[in-house]
């Protein structure tokens, strides 16, 4: 049975800073393994400007995995450089592939500030300057004193960026873009430029930035082994951009990289047309399908399940798919929020695990939950993993046919697998097994069903799901295969 790839992005916004984050993934390596996860995403490594209070993303220097006393501390929120290594080689050794998190869009926490003339950019068109040049204090000098050179001795001005949002002579916050800079194209076209998100935004057309991200990147591959990469805010960044830094280096190791990029907009054109528009050297993550489980969440029933993959990348362009329900941005209290809520939770799961399109990436605060939120984890999670695991496989039979109920079969060598879910009240779906799987007693794995169906003579029958649920009917001593795993690895 082919191994399929299943992710899981491991962290959610509040983990405890200092809670040995490196060192539990390490521990959870096995665990991971024997749930059907081949690639875990872990969060971004080096030094953020808030130091172990940042999640990762404000970026102060790309060299520090925890390493020099910058920002308060050595360790990251995450642990230390020793101890993010450790994680590495462990998941790597049971199996499971790392993706790293990469931010190159804007750097924070600059050392020290710099005069320099720009002019204010209209916040909702970016393309027009609502002020003439003149002196602004920017913080846009990095020159890491805490590490002291090592690794790179490369020190960042000004001129390696196209603007901030601070002006610290008047302490008035704008966009400003620094005389002499344009903002670069390919990005998204929101706000009529989208290249400034936050921080000191990097200039991709500088030939000093785009070296040091490349001997940054052949340093950071080398010095952690990571398999691929996850890139963050691809849509602020211009698109040929990481054709060229992933193409470079993939030539310099020879190895694949895979890597998937974080656009974040519900539109699935602007989606396709990022993707030709970059070479198709990534995937991206599904956010229309994110979007589609979200108002299915909240629909109360009236959401038309025949349409449910429409406008997505699975439905469309599924191998250049990341199907996820839920991240980091998307988790109450977050600058996405749009929380798939409980009842959602198997539903979406079972499309993003149970069908063929896509690559899934499971959201830890998921598997898990998030305790600050009092958010408990997915118990059909586990279970969904492990269907996936031993029965999505081979032929998919799809019935979505019907506004309220909707369902699938997959048909491997010697198995099948029968998905029925609703958003209203309970019913049943006729489907076919296939003939193949006549006289097998098929249960629904989930439990919220508790019959046991004999596949007649022709394989069809009627699936039975109850009311804004899903179950998932696979042959009874699979089922029992996978509640023996389980077992085990509660005890784990
Ligand atoms: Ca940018």
């Amino acid at each position: 049975m082919e191994q399929q790839e299943t992710l899981l992005q491991y962290f959610e916004w509040y983990l405890p800073a200092g809670g040995g984050h490196w060192r539990r993934a390490a521990a959870d390596a096995p665990h991971l393994a024997a749930l059907g996860f081949t690639g875990v995403w872990l969060p971004p490594a080096y030094k953020g400007h808030q130091g172990q209070a940042d999640v990762g993303y404000g970026v102060y220097d790309l060299y520090d995995l925890g390493e020099f006393d910058q920002k308060g501390g050595v360790p990251t929120k995450y642990g230390l450089r020793e101890e993010y290594l450790d994680a590495i080689r462990a998941l790597q050794a049971n199996g499971v592939r790392v993706y790293a998190d990469i931010v190159l869009n804007h750097r924070m926490g600059a050392d020290e500030a710099e005069e320099v003339c720009a002019r204010k950019s209209a916040g909702n068109d970016r393309n027009r300057d609502v002020s003439s040049a003149a002196p602004i204090t920017a913080w846009t000098r990095f020159t890491f004193p805490g590490r002291r050179g090592k690794y790179s001795d490369f020190q960042w001005d000004w001129t390696c960026f196209d603007g901030v949002d601070w002006d610290d002579k008047h302490d008035v916050p704008a966009v400003y873009q620094f005389e002499g800079k344009d903002w670069d194209d390919q990005v998204d076209g929101e706000n009529g430029n989208y290249d400034y998100l936050m921080g000191a935004d990097l200039d991709m057309s500088a030939p000093k930035v785009i070296e040091e991200l490349d001997r940054w990147g052949r340093w950071y591959l080398e010095t952690t082994g990571v398999d691929g990469f996850r890139l963050d805010a691809v849509k602020h960044i211009r698109a040929t951009y990481f054709t060229h830094w992933l193409q470079m280096l993939r030539q310099a190791s020879g190895r694949p990289l895979p890597a998937m990029g974080e656009y974040w907009k519900d539109d699935l054109g602007t989606l396709t047309y990022y993707l030709d528009q970059c070479g198709q050297v990534m995937r991206l993550f599904d956010v229309p399908l994110h979007f589609q489980f979200h108002r299915l969440s909240g629909a109360g029933g009236s959401m038309d399940l025949r349409s449910l993959f429409q406008g997505t990348l699975a439905g469309t362009r599924p191998h250049q798919a990341v199907t996820f329900v839920d991240n980091h941005d998307t988790q109450p209290g977050q600058a996405l929020q749009s929380w798939v809520s409980g009842w959602c939770k198997p539903l979406a799961y079972a499309c993003i695990l149970l069908r063929q399109e896509g690559i899934p990436c499971v959201f830890y605060g998921d598997l898990y939950g998030i305790p600050h939120d009092s958010i408990p984890p997915v118990e059909a999670l586990p279970k969904l993993l492990l269907a996936r695991k031993f029965c999505a496989h081979g032929t998919q039979t799809d019935y979505l046919d019907d506004p309220d109920i909707i369902g699938w079969v997959r048909q491997g060598e010697s198995s099948a697998m029968a998905v029925v879910l609703t958003d209203r009240s309970g019913g049943s779906k006729r489907m076919c097994a296939g003939a193949g799987m006549a006289g097998t007693v098929f249960v629904d794995l989930l439990g919220g069903q508790k019959e046991r169906i004999v596949i007649p003579e022709n394989g069809t029958v009627d699936f039975p799901v109850g009311g804004g649920s899903a179950a998932v009917w696979i042959p009874e001593n699979t089922a029992e295969t996978i509640h023996r795993i389980l077992n085990a690895e509660c005890a784990f």
